[in-house]
Order: structure tokens, then sequence, then C-alpha cells
């Protein structure tokens, strides 16, 4: 029997070439060898409370995205978190297994209190007892992520084994399966690409857009005039050469070390890749676009197949816990 993926992304709408480099690349090609459950988590997006009125649009988009990349719901269920909603129920009933000193101490929680000290709400704090449930309800035993990501897999790993201790062997333990391709920079050169801080790359860009936009990329400040020697290896466009542009990566670090290539042409040369290599997703994200029914119909029909997982688990778990 093949081993359990599950992962969840925030709805973010339209998705990036981190996205695309750093997860669904990933996705697409674990589901050979994995029976695989991809989840759009829109409950974890409502922390933030920002912008939900564009919450189904954005629903819509990644999943379009996810389409055309090549996520095929004939191999792996496709569903969005909340319409599956006894991920709620397994939530509440990890809380009462989780001491809230191991929640109050991940990293991202301060940093989220910084970012939002007008909003720090128990949503912020329950959020790794939430992803947990989000992986445990479908007994995910291999958990796609970057770097970044570890410490709340680790948590969860935690909450399982607690859970497993109190009342016995339910949940297996999720494991990291760490992408060959963990952290994209964005256009800044400096953050991770992120459609928040407006330093992404649109997959769905027509190529034209995609040039405009790699040109604002800041590349090596050492190369302030033409004949300036570049350092490729603290440069994000080199980085991004490196992936759409294999061949000639040897040769472009070469030549921006000596500066015989300036930045204007090594940047057309990375636009015209990635317009190349994104052709066929574009296309048949253009094709998908014409059928919105059908991206309602994947989703459905991967949260019936989800429910079915989740509720026998759900099961599973009350009776452990004395409430049947
Ligand atoms: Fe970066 Fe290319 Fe410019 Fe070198 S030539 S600094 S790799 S953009």
């Amino acid at each position: 029997m093949k081993r359990r993926v599950f992962s969840g992304s925030r709805p973010t709408g339209r998705q990036h070439l981190g996205n695309y480099l750093g997860a669904i690349q990933n996705y697409v090609n674990l589901q050979d060898e994995y029976a695989c459950i991809y989840c759009i988590v829109d409950v974890h997006a409502l922390t933030s409370l920002e912008d939900t009125g564009s919450l189904q649009k954005n629903i819509y988009d990644m999943m379009l995205d996810w389409l055309a990349a090549g996520l095929d719901p004939r191999k792996s269920i496709l569903f969005v978190q909340s319409r599956v909603p006894e991920v709620m129920e397994l939530h509440t009933l990890l809380s009462m297994v989780t001491p809230l000193s191991w929640l109050l101490r991940v990293p991202t929680f301060k940093e989220k209190v910084k970012l939002q000290p007008h909003n720090v709400n128990y949503g912020l704090v329950g959020y790794p007892v939430l992803m947990t449930a989000d992986i445990v309800l479908y007994k995910g035993e291999v958990v796609p992520v970057g770097e970044d990501q570890l410490p709340h897999l680790e948590l969860a790993r935690e909450i399982a084994r607690r859970f497993n201790n109190l009342f016995g062997q339910t949940f297996p333990e999720p494991e990291a399966k760490l992408t060959s391709f963990p952290l994209v920079l964005g256009l800044d050169g400096k953050e991770k690409m992120s459609k928040q801080l407006g330093n992404d790359i649109e997959l769905a860009l027509s190529p034209q857009e995609t040039i405009e936009r790699v040109m604002t990329a800041v590349t090596d400040p050492a190369r302030r005039y033409r004949d300036d020697p570049g350092h490729p290896e603290i440069c994000n466009i080199y980085q991004l050469q490196r992936y759409f542009n294999p061949l000639q990566s040897d040769s472009i670090a070469e030549q921006c070390r000596s500066a015989n290539i300036g930045c204007v042409d090594c940047k057309t040369l990375l636009a015209e890749e990635i317009n190349s290599t994104l052709g066929p997703f574009r296309e048949r994200r253009a094709v998908l676009a014409t059928k919105p029914q059908y991206v309602a119909e994947v989703l459905a029909d991967g949260a019936e197949r989800a429910r079915v997982i989740a509720r026998e688990t759900l099961r599973e778990v009350k009776q452990k816990m004395g409430l049947l």
C-alpha cells in the first residue's frame, strides 16, 4: 500500500515561482509514489482576517494553477479544508492534549504577535494544533515541507506522540520530506518570494509581463556598472537561472564573474527560459479557465473522498477518548 502524503497550503490565489519551485512541482512528482492528499487550508487564512472577501476567488485561482501544473484529481485528493468540518472537531480534541507552553514557544507565534499586535487571537496560538489536526485526520505519514516549516512539523509529531501515549497508538508521527528547492528569494533579493511582499513572479503572467517583472529584480549590488565583476552566488536571478536554465548556468556564472554579461541580458535570458518552461502550463490553464465548473467539481469530489477518511479517524479518536 502506498504511504500517505498530506500537505496544506493557504489560499494565496494565483501562484508564483516560489510556490511552483518550492511546493507545487514536488506535489506533482509525489503523486505516483504516494497516496497524496493536498488541501487548501482556508480556515488558517482567517487568523489574520485580512480580505476575507477574496477567499473564494483565491481558492479558485490557486486550484486552477495546481491543476494546470499537473495535480491530477484521479491520483490525488484535492480539497478545501473547511469543506471537511471534522477537522475542527479534531482540532478541539487535540487542544486538550497540547500543553499551552508548547504553543507559546513557537517562533512564528511570536512573529505573528509582532506583525498583528491589534489582533492576537486564539487562532494564532492554536494554529499548530489545527495544522496537526489537518495532517493526522488523514493519518498523513509524509509531509512535504520547506526548511522553514520544520519546527511546526516537529510540534505536530510531538502532539501526535502525546496523543498516542495517552490513548494508545492512533496516529503515525508525520515525517518531513524536504523539498529540493527549499527557499526561493523574491525580486527584492532579500526575502522569500511572497505575494504579500509584492516580490513575486506569478506563473500565469503573460510572456511580456514576465519579462517586465524579471527586469525589476534586484541583483548583485556590486554590479553598479556593466564592467563590474559580479557574484552570481548571491544573486537571486542566478538562483533562478540554475533552475530554469541549467545547461547555461555555469557559463552564465563565469560570464557574470568576468563581467562578460550584463544584468539586463542575463535577465532577458532568464525571462525567456521561464516563458518557455511555463508555456505548456499557461496553455492548460487557459483551457481550464474556460471551465470553472470543473474546478468546483474537483473540489466537491475531493472533499467527499477526504470526509470518508476523516469520519473514520474521528470515530476512532472519540472512542479512545471515551466520547463514544
Ligand atoms: Fe545576477 Fe546575472 Fe547580473 Fe550576474 S549578470 S549579477 S547573475 S543578474
